[in-house]
């Protein structure tokens, strides 16, 4: 087990025509001893190759990662004391599941075999895959294959595993099962463990801080409640969760947010927060989007089409819009997302109101794109993060 930092690292590539492709771009983040951090972001951001860097598979172009106090920039991956997991189990076919799972051990430790035997037998037994420790990768469904791939990691009893999207080629179910099955593998085997996904599912539900990457750059690292409910940014606000958060864009005129769809009222509280700012983004979860089909009483309600409904059994996802007068629905028109309960009835209903509670909403820097002032619900959020 190690506490595991990077300091400012960064991954410049150069492609064929002598170009710069910056990868990673100054990245810092210490992630605890026994943590499970998940890396998410967008296809293209940086994720695999921050992992790799950690593996050793790949330089560093500038900063330095530690495994406790040692820098291991320039040691070896095989003189690493870590072990990485890929999407593509890269399991050896010609061998069977006790075979790949002793491989590393036989090669890196001077365990007579008797004892890689036990410990293949243990890790083989934790995993639930015991009675297919004679079968080759062939012979196995993928999530076992999966398992099997987990265990040749697990059995090596590394100080930090390194794990590439080693669930997304598994079927929703199958994947939703894994999901909580590796937290509680990590969770009782306590390794630092360094997860990479695009998921922000997989992300919210696994991770004890996760970090977001977009375009080499962090952008935020936290629990993913603090991720969800106090994003640092646009980018943050819009990634995690789903759907994701409303964003209108405007300005601040004294005591009002002015939107070429509608004008808001805000209370002077908020409009003293604001003092000096602009143009701003205004963002509001879906499920904190009221509705009702009473005609609007308050001045921070809206009048708006229901256009589309889609039904999810615990929840509805309603899909609304202003009403323009025009017929069909034009790409640049404000679209809101509300969720609300499953069991409510809105089929049939083309007309609600939609109300925007002001303590519920997220203001952003339109310029910068950062969090001027998060929702507040902090009570909320103190007592379960
Ligand atoms: P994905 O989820 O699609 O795997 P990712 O977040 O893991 O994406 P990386 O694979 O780390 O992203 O890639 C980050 C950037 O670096 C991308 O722009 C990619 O094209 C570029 N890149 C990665 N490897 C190389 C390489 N060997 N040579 C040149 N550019 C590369």
């Amino acid at each position: 087990m190690a506490r595991t930092t990077l300091e400012h690292i960064t991954k410049v590539f150069t492609d064929d025509n002598a170009n710069d492709i910056v990868a990673v771009d100054d990245v810092s983040i210490e992630i605890e001893d026994g943590e499970f951090l998940v890396l998410v972001g967008p296809s293209g951001c940086g994720k695999s190759t921050t992992l790799r860097m950690v593996a050793g598979l790949e330089t560093i172009t500038d900063g330095r990662i530690r495994l406790d106090d040692r820098v291991i920039n320039d040691l070896p991956a095989q003189d690493r004391d870590i072990a990485m997991v890929f999407q593509s189990y890269a399991l050896y076919p010609h061998m069977t599941v006790r075979g790949n799972m002793a491989f590393g051990l036989e090669e890196s430790t001077d365990l007579p075999d008797e004892e890689i035997d036990a410990l293949v037998t243990e890790t083989a037994e934790m995993l639930g895959i015991e009675g297919m420790l004679d079968r080759t990768p062939d012979e196995l469904s993928g999530g076992q294959q999966q398992r099997v791939a987990l265990g040749r990691a697990i059995v090596r009893d590394p100080d930090v595993f390194l794990m590439d999207e080693p669930l997304s080629n598994l079927d929703a179910k199958l994947r939703s099962q894994m999901r909580m099955e590796l937290q509680r593998l990590q969770e009782g085997l306590d390794t630092t463990t360094i997860y990479v996904t695009h998921d922000q599912t997989e992300a919210m539900t696994m991770g004890d801080r996760i970090a977001v990457l977009n375009d080499g750059k962090l952008q935020q690292v936290g629990t993913p409640l603090e991720c969800y409910h106090r994003p640092a940014n646009l980018f943050v606000a819009g990634f995690i969760g789903e759907p994701s958060m409303n964003m209108i864009t405007g300005t601040i005129d004294g005591d009002a947010f002015v939107s070429d769809e509608f004008t808001y009222p805000i209370s002077a509280d908020l409009a003293a927060e604001l003092e000096g700012v602009f143009d701003v983004t205004l963002g509001i979860r879906p499920e904190d989007l009221e509705l009702s089909t009473e005609e609007p009483e308050d001045s921070r309600a809206l009048s708006m089409i229901v256009d589309v409904v889609e039904p999810m059994g615990d929840e509805n996802v309603v899909y609304l819009r202003f009403d323009s007068g025009d017929v069909g629905i034009d790409d640049d028109q404000l679209v809101l997302i509300a969720t609300i309960d499953g069991i409510s009835d809105i089929a049939g209903i083309d007309r609600v109101s939609v109300r925007i509670p002001e303590e519920a909403l997220h203001v952003f820097s339109t310029e910068t794109g950062n969090a001027i002032r998060n929702r507040r619900l902090e009570g909320d959020v103190e007592r379960v993060v």
